[in-house]
This record gives C-alpha cells, sequence and structure tokens, in this order.
C-alpha cells in the first residue's frame, strides 16, 4: 500500500488513522472505476501544527502543541471539532478529520473535513489560561480557518464558550464581525437553538430508526451507555424519555449500574456538581469488566476512540451498537459484531447530527436569517431519516455492514467531486 512512502504512517495497529484507513481499505472493491482516485482518501490535504505558548497565572510560561487538519476540501469548505484533551496527537486529529470527511459526505452537507486539537488537559487551567490557550491556538490556526475556507465547532472539552472566543479572535484579527467562522456559538452570537443537543438528538434519531428496523421496541429496552458528556447525557435524557431504561454509564471515573434504571436527570446533576459520576448514590459501582458484559438491547459509546476491542465485542450482550463518539469500535472488533449479528450504526451517521446542525447555523449565519428550534429539529430528523435510508439501502445491495455502506455512499460523492473537479495544475 502507498501508505509506506507517507512519513506520518504509523506503523502502529489500532491507532484512530490505522482504524481509518482500514475502514477505507474495505470500501474501495465497491467503488469501481472511482476506486482508481482512492489514494486522494489515504493522506490529509493539509496539516498544521501551531506552537501555543502562554503565560500561566503564576507568571510562569508554558507551551502547548495544537493542530488543525484539513484532510479533504473536495466537496467544500473544511469542517469539524476541536478537541482539548491530553492524548491530542496529529495521528489522532488526521483520522478525526478523515471521518469528518466521510461524515459530511455520508449525510450529503457541502462541507469537506477538518479537525482540530490542543494537547492539554483543560481541567488543570484556570479560566482566565483557558480563554489565551484558545486565543492563541484561534490566532495561530487562523492562516488557514475562515468561514469559507474551514470552520471550528465544539467536540471533546469544548462548548460555546470557547467557541466565543475562537469567534471574536478571528474577528478581532480580520476587523469584522465574522460569525460564520465557527459553529456551535452561544445564542446571541449567532449560534442556531438546537446545535448543543443535536448530536444526542440525531443519535435518538437514528437509534430509533435502527431499532425499528430490528423490530426491537424502544419502551423497555436496556440501555448501556459509555460516555456522560453532551452526546451521551442528551442521548441518555431522550432514550429514557421515550421509555428505555438507562442500566449502566460509564465515564473516565469509573461506572454505575442500576437494574431498575438510572434516574438521568438526577445522575447529570449529580456529574455537574461533582465533575464525574463517581459516588453516585442511586446506583452500585461496577468494573469496566462487568461494564462490558452487561446484558443489554442498545449499547451507546459516546466518549472515545478504540473503546470497543476485539476482546470487549467477543463478550458483548446486547442487539445494538449506537456510536455516539467518532471511532471507537477498531476494525477486528467490527468482524466480531458482524459475525455475532450484532448491528453497529456507525458513527459517520450516527454522530451527525452535531455537524448538521452546525451546517443550518453556517447557513443561518450567512442569511442573518433564524430559524425556529422546531425547523431546526424538524429538518434535522429529516435529514437522518433520508441518510440513514440511503444507508440501509446500500447495506443491503451490497451485504455489507452499516459502515461499509456508510463509506460507499460518501466515498462515491467524495471521488465524483475529485473527479469533476480534475487535477490542478
Ligand atoms: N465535533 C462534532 C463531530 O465530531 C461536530 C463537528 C461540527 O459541528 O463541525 O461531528
Amino acid at each position: 500500500m502507498s501508505q509506506k512512502n507517507l512519513s506520518y504512517a504509523s506503523e502502529q495497529p489500532d491507532t484512530p488513522w490505522q482504524t481509518y484507513l482500514a475502514q477505507v481499505e474495505r470500501v474501495i472493491p465497491l467503488l469501481g472505476e472511482l476506486g482508481t482516485l482512492a489514494e486522494t482518501l489515504r493522506r490529509p490535504k493539509r496539516a498544521l501544527i501551531v506552537d501555543i505558548p502562554i503565560q500561566m497565572d503564576d507568571g510562569s510560561y508554558r507551551h502547548f502543541e495544537g493542530f488543525r487538519v484539513q484532510h479533504s476540501l473536495a466537496r467544500g469548505p473544511g469542517k469539524g471539532g476541536v478537541r482539548f484533551h491530553p492524548n491530542v496527537n496529529l495521528e489522532e486529529v488526521m483520522a478525526l478529520a478523515a471521518w469528518m470527511t466521510i461524515k459530511n459526505a455520508a449525510v450529503n452537507l457541502p462541507f469537506g473535513g477538518a479537525k482540530g486539537g490542543v494537547r492539554v488537559d483543560p481541567r488543570s487551567l484556570s479560566r482566565r489560561e483557558l480563554e489565551k490557550l484558545t486565543r492563541r491556538y484561534t490566532s495561530e490556526i487562523g492562516l488557514i480557518i475562515g468561514p469559507q475556507q474551514d470552520i471550528p465547532a465544539p467536540d471533546v472539552n469544548t462548548d460555546a464558550q470557547i467557541m466565543a472566543w475562537m469567534m471574536d479572535t478571528y474577528s478581532m484579527n480580520s476587523g469584522s464581525a465574522a460569525t460564520g467562522v465557527v459553529t456551535g456559538k452561544p445564542i446571541d452570537l449567532g449560534g442556531s437553538l438546537g446545535r448543543v443537543k443535536a448530536t444526542g438528538r440525531g443519535l435518538f434519531l437514528t437509534g430509533c430508526d435502527a431499532a425499528r428496523r430490528l423490530r426491537l421496541p424502544i419502551p423497555g429496552a436496556r440501555l448501556v451507555l459509555q460516555g456522560f458528556g453532551n452526546v451521551g447525557g442528551t442521548a441518555a435524557e431522550l432514550f429514557a424519555s421515550a421509555g428505555a431504561k438507562v442500566i449502566a454509564v460509564e465515564d473516565d471515573s469509573g461506572a454505575v449500574h442500576n437494574s431498575n434504571g438510572l434516574d438521568i436527570g438526577a445522575l447529570q446533576k449529580y456529574r455537574a456538581a461533582n465533575g464525574s459520576i463517581r459516588g453516585y448514590a442511586g446506583a452500585e459501582p461496577i468494573s469496566t469488566d462487568n461494564f462490558w458484559q452487561l446484558d443489554s438491547e442498545i449499547l451507546v459509546l459516546a466518549a472515545l476512540e478504540g473503546q470497543l476491542t476485539p476482546a470487549r465485542a467477543q463478550a458483548l450482550k446486547t442487539r445494538l451498537v449506537l456510536e455516539g463518539a467518532n471511532g471507537p469500535t477498531l476494525p477486528a472488533a467490527d468482524d466480531i459484531l458482524a459475525q455475532r449479528d450484532i448491528l453497529v450504526v456507525p458513527d459517520v451517521i450516527c454522530n451527525a447530527g452535531g455537524v448538521i446542525v452546525s451546517y443550518f447555523e453556517w447557513v443561518q449565519d450567512f442569511s442573518s436569517y433564524f430559524w425556529s428550534e422546531d425547523e431546526i429539529n424538524r429538518r434535522l430528523e429529516q435529514i437522518h431519516v433520508e441518510a440513514f435510508a440511503r444507508i440501509w439501502e446500500a447495506a443491503e445491495r451490497h451485504g455489507v455492514t452499516l459502515r461499509t455502506a456508510a463509506f460507499l455512499v460518501a466515498c462515491e460523492r467524495i471521488l465524483t467531486a475529485r473527479k469533476e473537479r480534475g487535477l490542478y495544475p
């Protein structure tokens, strides 16, 4: 494979970038003539590494490493979030950018794919330090972002306040109020109604659609959830209000279990007050091993990449896996789940609600005309339902998993755009 001549091509198995490459390989035989252009999918178009020096509250100086990767701009401007996490590295951001290319094409948004990140534990920073870090990072990647070039958004550990600082910094540097440079902003700054809960809502809608096709009723279904941030929390709320029983939740502090169903509102309040779910009185603590072996109908993965390993896939006792995180399932685990007839709704369609409403926000900012929340949720549902139906149909037609079908639909669109644009010069 020509990856060998790329300096960033890691030999390590199971990194996010290797996972993405393995997913691409599976779709190439289905692409026909377009497959000859597939090399473009194996290389990020552009990657920027930036140094972010800031003065800490105690007067000392610290340097942080930041990234912005534009994987593909074939179908439109770059689009994808920014994460602040101690494990962020170039290869991870490359994979996350590539998954955005696939996701945006799978649900047919007029965007390419991009992602950014800073290698930092934001919990170790004061608010002032976090603002300085965000502003300097924005200024450094200002070379390649912009309302028509590449539009960042929230991701792991970033929120509307961070987007407000990013929008302000970019606007100060460009001399105009550039609301369209980021999405996921506060409502007063050109943000969109429905954006905060959009990823969790999209996951819920897609999950209900998949469950219906499996003839799996949501009322009474036992749901196990990994990750209790914005996406996992919203999904849990919506599934619980539709009658599902959320019997276990895991976050980075550990896992809790209650076979009668957890009170999601109470658990959210507990987490907001205590920073994690550890010690929540309405449930029993359980070990990670036991968490992965619980009997359930639905498993929602809303934490980080690489969580569903082959061993865990072998041990799982569930019917439906919904990927709220990006890249949570390793390719070898995917094969085991397919053999075991456990349906996986892949990240690139399951968690696309966030970027779909980001697209609505970007459109609203350009026209300076804002839609009602009902209008947004209605359009979100329409895009999800249509995209899912198309991917389901492709999976049946080719006898492949939903992930390979989603890649197929997406790669056909990306490579057709590539072909029509032609090669410059
Ligand atoms: N970070 C989200 C994702 O992974 C949203 C990206 C966006 O809205 O641009 O899909």
